[in-house]
């Protein structure tokens, strides 16, 4: 065989052990990041940093909801350049992969919702049950990379693309500005008790609540008080409580119905988080064109556009 014609097959193998290599490699470091939680039985109790870690917790949930959700899978918004990055950072903090990826998969997740091609539908015949849509379908390995087709509009960025390879390093800063905060005794407590409750406890309480959105929020299991506001084709509901603590993911039919809205909460007990950082930022100049259908905008009773 000639050498020109043995390179493709070459480069093909060596590719195909790279992303083995790779997917093996991640698929490790998610499944200990879900074993993390357990260093709470291993550092002595610290209720000084229990108020920090929530406060950390819901801001991790706030860049999910506002950065990964409403502006980089649904674009509910637009911004500049930089607080773009600002948004990537943030949202990568989660330790959800990358915001590329995190986009490629919702994207899929509102073209098939509840269908076959769902990445995460409780109900999805490649999957399916509540481990499934809560947790295993992150490493499941049709979700294993972002397919390019959903996220052109994204991939345009060169930052986005480093922090798709490089989200660890987000994640080293802010676990080892957690440790030289304790280190230090900045906070009153050691190194590694700091690393704990400012680092994994905020991380354990954001993965939990954004994954409900899959499950509970998708009816597996249907919560006392979940409601549907809008027929949709998916079995998305409504839950007050879950609205508040996912700043407003949780008002999940209502996101079905309108998902390119950047207002999600409509009635007057839906309390939306996300949208008023958003206002609160368009406000200050950080970001424009904020999109609220007229549709939305009756509902919430707000003026027509
Ligand atoms: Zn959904
Ligand atoms: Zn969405």
């Amino acid at each position: 065989m000639k050498r020109e014609q043995m390179a493709p097959a070459v480069a093909r193998e060596g590719g195909r052990l790279r992303y083995r290599l790779r997917r093996a490699v991640t698929v490790t470091v998610l499944f200990l990041h879900q074993c993390l939680w357990l260093s709470v039985f291993l550092v002595p109790w610290q209720p000084a940093l229990l108020a920090p870690a929530l406060l950390l917790g819901w801001l991790l949930i706030l860049g999910v909801e506002m950065g990964n959700h409403r502006y980089f899978s649904h674009r509910s918004f637009t911004t500049g350049r930089v607080f773009q990055f600002v948004l990537a950072w943030w949202a990568t903090l989660a330790f959800q992969r990358s915001v590329l990826w995190w986009a490629c998969m919702h994207r899929q997740h509102h073209r098939f919702s509840d269908q076959p091609g769902d990445p995460h539908s409780p109900y999805a015949a490649a999957g399916g049950g509540f481990l499934y849509a809560h947790l295993n379908w992150g490493v499941a390995e049709r979700n294993a990379s972002a397919d390019p087709h959903y996220i052109r509009d994204l991939l345009a960025y060169p930052e986005l693309r480093w922090l798709e390879r490089f989200g660890y390093v987000p994640n080293l800063v802010y676990a080892g500005g957690a440790y030289l905060l304790g280190h230090l005794g900045w906070v009153g407590t050691s190194g590694a008790q700091a690393v704990v409750w400012l680092y994994v406890v905020p991380l354990f309480i954001c993965q939990h609540v954004i994954s409900s959105q899959a499950t509970l929020a998708h009816g597996a299991p249907r919560l006392p008080g979940s409601y549907r506001s809008f027929s949709t084709g998916d079995r998305s509901l409504n839950h007050v409580l879950l609205g508040l603590i996912s700043c407003g993911g949780g008002y999940h039919n209502n996101h079905h119905r309108f998902p390119g809205s950047a207002r999600v909460g409509m009635r007057w007990y839906e309390v939306d988080l996300a949208y008023l950082a958003i206002k609160a930022l368009q406000r200050v100049g950080l970001v424009h064109k904020v999109s609220i259908p007229n549709q939305v905008r009756r509902h919430a009773g707000m003026e027509q556009a």
